[in-house]
């Protein structure tokens, strides 16, 4: 495989997209960025509205000027896929159905989810349920290009994904029916108790995650510091190299040749004051 250059490897982060989806794109340019990460509505509320099509036409101009590409969206923070409550459970269903319709309009490449809270039920029965809503979402997933992200989970709460082995589950059952992958979250696996701060540790987490869920399952890496310990299942992200895995673990991520083509959103604190130089580092290190 040829190595593409490290000005042109898929690096950016997640941008805003007040006054227009298409601004994330221009905010995305100007610091350096090669794809970019977006919510697609007000992620903090239900009611999620329908792109308007002036807006998709003016986001398509501006996605082949930036040329910015592999587009993410990052699902409301509302959603639970794995709910044993009925009531939102159903809303949680309605909403990503929509999340999947603003996707495909807009074309993107990705739409990264929080797999789901297990809030009363089992960790079994919560991954259960997750994997009966996504095949509720089979039709209507056919319809576009984009692709379900299982996103990785530090373990916070109740919350299910941070072991592999609840990623594989899901992966298992709905992968030949549905377009799913993978996007690990650097601060989520580490507080999970993943270890990254290494080539060494690297090597041994993505050997565990081969074996587990399989690394052709891996699509896209969330790059984030942790501002808490390891294996402490909290999600707190931190700046690049001001946190716990440190410089030496983003430095190993882009030169491992596994890992470096994969496109990668930055989600740490600050935004746009340090996302440009956190950038140009982690292509600096690809070399
Ligand atoms: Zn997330
Ligand atoms: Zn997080």
């Amino acid at each position: 495989m040829t190595k593409t250059p490290a000005e042109k490897l898929p690096i950016g982060a997640h941008c805003s997209i007040s006054g227009g989806v298409h601004r994330a794109l221009l905010e995305g340019h100007k610091i350096g960025a090669t794809t970019i990460q977006i919510f697609t509505t007000n992620q903090k509320q239900w009611k999620g509205r329908p792109i308007p099509e002036a807006e998709i036409e003016r986001w398509e101009e501006t996605l082949a000027e930036t040329g910015i590409k592999h587009v993410m969206s990052h699902d409301s923070y509302l959603i639970n896929l794995g709910s044993p409550k009925p009531e939102l459970l159903e809303k949680s269903q309605k909403a990503f159905d929509e999340e999947i319709k603003r996707c495909h309009a807009l074309k993107l490449s990705y739409l990264n989810f929080h797999p789901g809270a297990a809030t009363g039920s089992s960790e079994e029965e919560c991954l259960d349920q997750i994997v009966k809503s996504l095949h509720k979402t089979e039709e209507l997933i056919a319809e576009g290009p984009t692709r379900l992200l299982i996103e990785s989970t530090a373990g916070q709460g109740t919350s299910v994904g941070h072991q592999f082995e609840h990623l594989a589950y899901i992966i298992n059952h709905v992968h030949k029916k549905i377009p799913i992958g993978v996007c690990i979250d650097t601060c989520h696996a580490f507080s999970a108790g993943y270890d990254l701060r290494t080539k060494e540790a690297w090597d041994e987490t993505l050997k565990k995650f081969d074996e587990i869920v399989g690394l052709e399952h891996l699509y896209a890496i969330h790059v984030n510091d942790s501002m808490k310990p390891f294996a402490s299942r909290k999600d707190r992200h931190a700046s690049l190299g001001k946190g716990t895995i440190g410089y030496a673990g983003f430095k190993a991520m882009m030169q491992d040749p596994r890992l470096r083509e994969l496109p990668k959103y930055l989600e740490t604190p600050m935004g746009d004051k340090y996302w440009k130089d956190e950038i140009t580092l982690l292509r600096n290190y690809a070399g």
